[in-house]
């Protein structure tokens, strides 16, 4: 087993993940850069650093996640953060105009079929990588999860008639709640254990997700999920919050 903290990020090979990726090297953990395609894993892990380390992850493919978990035991020994970051928006082809798919977004029209895809990505995707790495977590001296919500998903925001998010309410948002929830799960589940279990939300970040129309930056998306990442033994778990503190369920 190494001696030094090793995190796994999902989804890390561009976006929030990548700059989350950049920030836990830069305090001094082992990154395990989760990338569906592998050459994208590997080209972005040279930009992470020396002690950054691409892993296939398909977090939709159970044979892929084993694979990971069985790669992570074997190569590292050791596993003590994991930050479920891996997301889609919609399950349009790519090129869809925006404005498309935020119609096909609605749950009055979407194809069930691209409702479950999203679903399989941004929740049971989650549930499955957690079970996955939770032995190697167990182990760790301090097991940290990060979970990436979504303001957009807060019930309590979103039942304000006066929200304009409401307008945009959707399959997505709707798939983004629903993690705020199994993230509960898993904190109450894992309270005896120590291992603290977070969701945090980056805000309307400028990336590939949102076609570069976010307004912040990853560095500032990347904050508020790296915070959790590293907190001390004395952080809570439970809990939902952005860079300006919690955020209501
Ligand atoms: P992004 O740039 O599109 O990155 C998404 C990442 O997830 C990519 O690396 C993508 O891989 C990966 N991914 C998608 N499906 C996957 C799968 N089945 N298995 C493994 N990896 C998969 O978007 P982002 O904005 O950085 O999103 C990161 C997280 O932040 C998501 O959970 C998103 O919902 C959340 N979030 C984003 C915003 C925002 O404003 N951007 C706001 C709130 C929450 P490929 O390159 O292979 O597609």
């Amino acid at each position: 087993m190494q001696d030094k903290p090793v995190a796994l990020v999902t989804g890390a090979n561009k976006g929030i993940g990548l700059q989350i990726a950049k920030d836990l090297a830069a305090h001094g953990l082992t990154v395990l850069v989760g990338s569906r395609k592998l050459e994208n894993g590997e080209t972005a892990a040279k930009s992470v650093g020396e002690d950054a380390y691409a892993v296939q992850l398909d977090v939709t493919d159970q044979d892929s996640i084993d694979a990971a978990a069985e790669r992570i035991q074997s190569e590292f020994g050791r596993l003590d953060v994991l930050v479920n970051n891996a997301g889609i928006s919609h399950a349009s082809k790519p090129g869809t105009p925006f404005e498309q798919i935020i119609l096909s977004n609605s749950l009055t029209t979407a194809p069930l079929e691209d409702v479950r895809k999203v679903w399989e990505t941004n929740v049971f995707g989650v549930i499955a990588v957690t079970q996955a790495m939770l032995p190697l977590l167990r182990e760790a001296p301090a097991g940290r999860i990060v979970n990436i919500g979504s303001d957009g998903g807060s019930l309590t925001r979103n039942s304000d008639p006066t929200n304009p998010h409401r307008a945009v309410f959707g399959n997505y948002s709707a798939s983004k709640t629903a993690l705020h929830a199994i993230t509960l799960a898993f904190a109450f589940a894992l309270e005896s254990t120590g291992i603290k279990v977070n969701i945090a939300s980056p805000g309307f970040t400028s990336t590939a997700l949102n076609n570069f129309n976010g307004t912040r930056s990853v560095e500032e998306g990347a904050r508020e999920p790296v915070r959790l990442a590293i907190i001390g033994p004395d952080g809570p778990t439970g809990t939902f919050s952005d860079e300006d503190g919690p955020v209501p369920w």
